[in-house]
């Protein structure tokens, strides 16, 4: 059965892959390894149609692992800005300093190897080697997943049969077209089988799907509801803007979230409201703020509530400070929280 799957999702990739600049392939009709090294990093926690634009730039930015490996922390973040998960620039630059330096530049192609990079762990690894390389791997992603989940109709929690998913997985793999197989495995859940409401009267393998057979096609993939548990922190904002229409800004530190990253004075970000103690910059000014109102931003492991407060000043009286010029604060290499920080200001 396992085969004829193989054979139908093969048929069907050629006539329907989805175009996606990371695809572009070499003369041995594989895709550029570095260009699948870049977007496996991109697309972790971000979707395709947000990475497919954000992908072009990068490339025509950074054309080769050579380049990138050239490039500065500040600049990545700086590109990154918009993508969240700041984490994953400072990983591909990392891992990109590490390839420049002792793998000549090249990607590897071997698991051992891969796995050690910063960001890599055995799904990117698979992705890479599959994709880039042909090796006969498969690497589980949400669409892979939910298609085996419905061909063998597995009804427990999709966090319970991990395990039964692999085994699967080891049924389908290819050693002769193994990148083309796992990109139509992927193409096909985000066309066909897809999360809701799957195109099971147009699917060319539904004879072989148990879930469809059950008709329960439509309840599986079952996933554990998450409980909202994630922390909330508090902080209070400062946007202070000179007579040239300049922002004050400074640098956060070296580490912890959005190091190094540009901010406009804040509080510590503390977990309850009544530990708030106001910035220095701040104090000094602290009557004269100006309340313009709140909102609330989600990072992968808290949301941060933040107050939001403006005041006009003088550059002379902040001498030794950072400034960003209004017109170019979206462009700038402010995370995305700073940035809806002063949308809500302007
Ligand atoms: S029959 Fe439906 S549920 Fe089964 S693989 Fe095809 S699209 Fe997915």
């Amino acid at each position: 059965m396992e085969k004829l799957i193989i054979s139908k999702l093969l048929r069907w990739y050629a006539l329907n892959k989805r175009d996606l600049p990371w695809r572009l392939t070499k003369e041995n009709d594989l895709p550029i390894p570095y260009y699948v090294f870049v977007s496996e990093y991109m697309l972790q926690q971000t979707t395709v149609p947000t990475v497919k634009t954000r992908f072009e730039e990068f490339i025509k930015i950074w054309p080769s692992l050579k380049d990138l490996a050239k490039t500065t922390e500040p600049k990545i973040l700086k590109f990154w800005s918009g993508l969240g998960y700041y984490s994953r620039a400072r990983n591909l630059l990392k891992a990109a300093k590490i390839l420049d330096k002792n793998f000549k530049s090249k990607i590897p192609d071997n698991y051992e190897d891969l796995i050690l990079l910063p960001g890599v762990g055995d799904y990117t690894a698979k992705a890479i080697l599959g994709i880039g390389y042909n090796e006969s791997v498969m690497p589980l992603d949400a669409n892979i997943e939910r298609i085996l989940v419905r061909l063998y109709a597995f009804k427990q929690p999709l966090i319970k049969v991990k395990k039964k998913l692999s085994q699967k997985a080891n049924l389908f793999l290819s050693k002769k077209y193994s990148s083309h197989l796992i990109q139509s495995f992927m193409d096909y859940g985000s066309i066909i089988c897809t999360p809701r409401n799957p195109n099971c009267s147009q699917c060319e393998i539904k004879k072989y799907c148990l879930g469809y057979q059950k008709n329960i096609q439509n309840t599986i993939p079952i996933k554990l509801k998450k409980i909202n548990s994630k922390p909330i922190k508090f902080s209070r904002a400062y946007v202070l803007i000179n007579e040239k229409s300049e922002i004050l800004v400074r640098k956060r530190a070296s580490k912890g979230m959005l190091a190094s990253m540009l901010e406009v004075p804040n509080d510590a970000w503390v977990e309850k409201k009544s530990l708030l103690r106001r910035d220095e910059i701040a104090k000094k000014i602290e009557k004269k703020l100006i309340r313009k109102g709140d909102f609330s931003y989600s990072f992968s492991h808290f949301d941060l509530n933040l107050e939001i407060f403006y005041k006009k000043i003088r550059k002379i009286d902040y001498p030794k400070n950072k400034w960003l010029n209004i017109k170019k604060y979206s462009n700038s290499q402010l995370p995305t929280v700073m940035k809806k920080v002063l949308e809500i200001v302007m």
